[in-house]
């Protein structure tokens, strides 16, 4: 059979992440490749508890197909997440998702066609540069620095690209850099979007896990001519299994997502909604999201007093105060690859920083995961890691 693919289909069958958490997933390698959560902290006999009442007291409703936007109770879950935000709104607004991973290709499908602008940070999540690409994005890269997206590059960018269908921007804990916009660039960049009339697609996975410093308003929370979507996800604060996430946007739009959606999925699974909705009824949420910011904390403190010991000088990296990701930069190397080669030579993995750009990448860049790594690993991982990069910068 010769297979004809539609242009959404990636040409090549190389799949350089793929891999990568193929080898990291070895038992004799220390991986802080990964963008895992801590499974430890998984709430499982309170999610038991949640199953076993749902089934008793609503098990055919949840066992039958629902709502393309999603279960009430589990909407009405979210308006709360949405207040911690900032964002003050109503049901109409929201749309439940399989996971944020849908809305950003939901997004894709509604606003990208061959050739269309998108902004994104550089560099920024690579799944998201994946599905983009596949509806046929071309890409603008807008530099960072520690305070977020740069807004004299991003206006540098709208100004060069006024067909710009969209800016996609993760403002807290980035991934993969853990950097986080300031409450300044947040209020300028809607300020943009309104001036250029550009959407905003905000994707906020982190914001909750902060240890340091003072909690911001999403993007959304600013925008009062719907020129910016959000999205959020039970993922990173609860069950990432359950693929339980949201879009919130204005209620002309939510109806466009719902349309899409169905023709995706009909609806995300009935059985996880009613039973987030359950756990968060009966549990308190923020008790459980500071257990998994305190043990966050600790492990992120682990890894960066062990580079800050170990790395060679000259080394940089970013210095998040919540999230789940440290960017690394290492000068005077041209290509990152080598150095998750040095590093696999010594059992330990990370992720180099190329696909996490829409084209130029920054090189000798990488992503390090700490939330998944024990406390009494890391510093050795680390040690191993800083024997590699002292032999990449010196070859
Ligand atoms: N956006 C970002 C920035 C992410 O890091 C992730 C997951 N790693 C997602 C979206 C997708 O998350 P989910 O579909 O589990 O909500």
């Amino acid at each position: 059979m010769t297979y004809h693919f539609s242009k959404r289909v990636p040409q090549s069958d190389v799949d350089a992440v793929g891999d990568i958490l193929k080898v990291a997933g070895d038992p004799k390698v220390m991986s802080f490749a990964g963008g895992l959560p801590a499974p430890e902290l998984f709430p499982v006999e309170q999610v038991k508890k949640a199953t076993d009442k749902v089934l008793e007291e609503k098990g055919r409703a949840a066992l039958q197909y629902g709502s393309s936007q999603g279960v009430p109770e589990l909407r009405n879950v979210i308006l709360d997440r949405l207040k911690v935000e900032g964002i003050d709104t109503d049901a109409d607004h929201v749309m439940v998702a399989t996971g944020s991973q849908q809305s950003i290709d939901l997004t894709g499908k509604m606003f990208i066609d061959e050739g269309s602008t998108v902004i994104v940070e550089d560099p920024t999540y690579l799944t998201a540069i994946d599905v983009f690409r596949s509806y046929g994005a071309h890409f603008v890269g807008v530099d960072m620095d520690e305070d977020g997206m740069r807004m004299d590059s991003l206006e540098e960018a709208l100004k060069n690209n006024p067909d710009t269908r969209l800016i996609y921007t993760v403002p807290t804990f980035q991934n993969p850099t853990g950097r986080t916009m300031t409450l300044a660039r947040r209020k300028k960049l809607v300020e943009l979007a309104e001036k250029y009339d550009v959407l905003v697609l905000e994707d906020n996975p982190y914001g909750a896990i902060r240890w340091e410093g003072e909690h911001l308003p999403a993007l959304k929370s600013f925008d009062k001519s719907n020129h910016v979507i959000y999205m959020g996800t039970m993922s990173k604060i609860f069950a990432p299994g359950l693929r339980l996430g949201w879009v919130v946007a204005d209620p002309k739009l939510i109806k466009k997502y719902t349309m899409m959606k169905q023709s995706a999925d009909l609806h995300t699974d009935s059985l996880a909604q009613y039973v987030a909705a359950e756990y968060f009824a009966e549990n308190d949420i923020n008790e459980h999201i500071a257990k998994i910011t305190a043990l966050y904390h600790k492990r992120e403190q682990l890894m960066v007093n062990a580079v800050d010991k170990y790395f060679p000088a000259g080394v940089t990296h970013s210095n998040p105060e919540g999230g789940m990701f440290l960017w690394v930069m290492v000068p005077g190397v041209k290509d990152s690859q080598k150095l998750f080669d040095a590093a696999l030579k010594r059992n330990v993995a990370i992720v180099p920083g190329d696909p996490f750009f829409g084209n130029e990448t920054i090189p000798g860049t990488f992503r390090m995961n700490y939330s998944n790594t024990p406390e009494d690993k890391i510093e050795d991982g680390v040690k191993r890691l800083a024997e590699a990069i002292e032999e990449v910068m010196a070859a």
